[in-house]
């Protein structure tokens, strides 16, 4: 059950703000509009977008204020930020870009641009999610076709399961707090308990039999995926 990627627009001009949720709605993306700062930073305080777009002329604080403010957050310092202007000089991008945006891009733009743009920042925003293979002791996860072997043998994984499994086997020997792996895996902790993860890494345990035994509880800190613990 993957859910569509959130963009939060900020945006002033409904006009535009409604030729790009269309086009986004169209594309396989879930658009948020607001039209100001305080706007977007209540959709942001309610959900966590996946992406923000961030007009840069904005009634009250301009976009480049509340870019500084997100990334200075811990709570939207990793959403990507891509800024939306009219202006086309050189010192208004470095300025976007210094306050933290990830991107820039000028109106008028194409949709097939801003759609290129977005899925770019989405991609970096979300490397446990790579398609890429990890092979640890005996466990292989391949992330392209989603099959987990262990010592060659096929293991049946839940989706939630494989991309927890994923994330581990793509930051191991790490502890991870049950806050970060709300923030890693699932995207947003809004609306999910953190014994939800206790849940999921139970069934991964299980899942993985004798290969269980490498994801580690690390007590009163999260949880570790080890080889030293590898069969
Ligand atoms: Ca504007």
């Amino acid at each position: 059950m993957r859910h569509l990627p959130r963009v939060l627009i900020v945006e002033d001009e409904s006009s535009i703000a409604e030729l790009i949720s269309v086009n986004l709605r169209h594309n396989g993306l879930s658009p948020i509009w607001a039209e100001d700062g305080e706007s977007a930073q209540r959709e942001i305080d309610a959900v966590l977008p996946d992406v923000i777009l961030l007009d840069w002329m904005l009634p009250g604080q301009n976009g480049v204020v509340w870019a500084r403010k997100w990334r200075s957050d811990p709570r939207t310092k990793s959403v990507p930020i891509l800024m939306l202007t009219a202006k086309s000089e050189e010192h208004d991008k470095v300025s976007g870009l210094d306050a933290g945006a990830d991107d820039y891009i000028t109106k008028p733009f194409s949709t097939q641009e801003l759609l290129a743009r977005i899925r770019s920042v989405l991609r970096r925003r979300a490397p446990e999610q790579a398609d890429d293979s990890v092979t640890i002791g005996q466990l292989s996860l391949d992330g392209a076709t989603h099959r987990v072997t262990f010592a060659g043998n096929p293991l049946k994984l839940g989706p939630t399961e494989f991309k927890l499994l994923n994330f581990f086997m793509h930051h191991a020997e790490r502890v991870h707090s049950r806050a970060q792996l709300l923030d890693k895996v699932w995207g947003d902790h809004v609306f999910i308990e953190e014994r939800t993860v206790d849940v999921h890494v139970k069934r991964l345990r299980e899942a993985l039999g004798e290969a269980g035994a490498m994801v580690e509880t690390v007590r009163g800190a999260g949880y570790r995926f080890s080889k030293s613990s590898s069969a």
